[in-house]
């Protein structure tokens, strides 16, 4: 996503509204954008793939703008000058059919449809389609959400309801907050007929879940399971980062789980099958709050960070609670690591049409799984909650991580970890010389 991101200006907040209409019926948005230069300006860009664009203004007056496929440029009346604060409107037209497509475990992104309303699933670089951003996953701001609907319809997005105001009309206004900063391609706007259920987690940790009326009870039993997985992180991986957490439950077509922050979306399929499977997507998705949502990476090349942590997690917690072994599923991960790292590009060098593949998930779970093996359980684990705590709130990449690894083991990580991430063949496996990697088959 080499155009992801713009340069010359800091985000600030960003302020959206949304005049609900109907599902799969374009609809009426603004973007209010509070930002800093971060050097002189007399032209700024902008990452939207939204629909009709109406008007931009710069501190309220009509400014220039251009498009250029996914770049919205914007020519302010008056050039900003640089350290200037200054505020953006973009007045526009929202399609919530809007999607892209990759061939990877994303596969649709972007405004996801439901029956009666709609979920958002803007990972990786789609949320450009639902707001004009700066759109990067290193970068982070909060967001202030104005929904209107239909008196008979609902809304949540990500972080704390401050208000529901009736509107005349018999149109209902709600304001949300995500309270943290948020990337943009974290954002959750879930429009429908929902039940809210309200509960306690650990230290009376707000949990909120967001359920289509008609599955409240069919998806209560694996989401009332929340309260244990965060108890079970957070001894592994120190305090839960954000002020609440809950699960949206998806009614989608799409099977496809994102860690929206502070409201994850999981489709309805994944609550309603077995267990086992069950509790792996819910603890993946929990774990990226601390990895990837909290910790935030970089640059694209460091998702084997967050991917990687959520799929060792998942597979550590499912180790105990009637899943496969963790050992045997590295066993059968370090097998292919060869034809992934042929596939789909080392774990920490991914190109743009590989980045979700497997390498990212077990492949890259197997490298925090080699460094386990190779620095001891009790080591690993002064690592991990270093990591969190260390960058809690901020991004960080493959090097933080090598070095921060590199500290608390007291011995230098950098050539077991480099050839681990970087190398062109699978390195052995500390304590298990018996394991082989498959030949790499074109
Ligand atoms: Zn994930």
């Amino acid at each position: 996503m080499p155009l992801a991101g713009n340069g010359g200006y800091t985000v600030r907040r960003y302020t959206l509204d949304f005049d609900w209409q109907a599902p799969r019926t374009p609809f009426e948005a603004g973007a209010t954008i509070d930002a800093a230069a971060t050097q002189a300006l007399s032209r700024f860009d902008l990452d939207f793939a939204g629909n009709t664009l109406h008007r931009v203004t710069v501190d309220g007056a009509p400014a220039g703008f251009v498009r250029a496929g996914d770049e919205l440029a914007v020519t302010p009346a008056r050039p900003i000058p640089r350290g200037h604060a200054f505020t953006v409107h973009v007045a526009y037209t929202a399609d919530p059919t809007r999607q892209r497509h990759r061939d990877d475990a994303i596969r649709d992104y972007g405004w996801v449809p439901t029956p009666d309303g709609t979920v958002v699933c803007a990972q990786p670089d789609g949320a450009k389609m639902i707001f004009p951003a700066d759109d990067h996953p290193s970068l982070r701001a909060p967001i202030t959400f104005h929904v209107t609907t239909p008196a008979d319809i609902g809304a949540v997005a990500n972080g704390r309801l401050v208000s529901t105001t009736k509107l005349p009309g018999g149109r209902v206004e709600r304001t949300y907050d995500s309270e943290q900063p948020i990337a943009a391609q974290l954002v959750q706007l879930a429009i429908g007929r929902f039940r809210v259920v309200n509960s306690r987690g650990p230290h009376g940790l707000p949990v909120r879940d967001v359920v289509p009326d008609d599955l409240v009870g069919d998806t209560e039993e694996y989401r009332s399971l929340t309260p244990e997985h965060l108890a079970w992180l957070e001894q592994r991986l120190g305090p839960y980062p954000f002020r609440r957490y809950g699960v949206l439950v998806g009614d989608t077509e799409l099977p496809v789980a994102l860690e929206t922050q502070s409201l994850s979306v999981v489709p309805k399929d994944d609550l309603l099958g077995g267990r086992v499977q069950a509790e792996r997507n819910l603890v993946h998705e929990l774990t990226h709050h601390w990895t990837g949502d909290s910790v935030a990476i970089r640059r694209w090349s460091d998702l084997w960070l967050s991917e990687g942590h959520a799929r060792f997690y998942e597979r550590l917690y499912s180790d105990s609670h009637g899943g496969v072994s963790l050992d045997d599923a590295m066993r059968d991960a370090y097998e292919q690591h060869d034809q992934w790292r042929h596939d789909d590009g080392a774990p920490a060098e991914p190109g743009a049409g590989t980045l979700f593949k497997v390498m990212r998930y077990d492949g890259s779970a197997l490298v925090l799984y080699a460094l386990r093996e190779k620095v001891g359980a009790g080591v690993f684990e002064r690592i991990e909650k270093s990591w969190v705590s260390t960058y809690r709130g901020r991004a960080a990449g493959t090097r933080d991580f090598v070095d921060l690894a590199s500290r608390v083991a007291k011995q230098d990580l950098r050539p077991f970890l480099t050839a681990w991430l970087y190398g062109p063949h699978t390195p052995p496996m500390p304590g298990h010389p018996d394991w082989r990697v498959d030949p790499v088959e074109d």
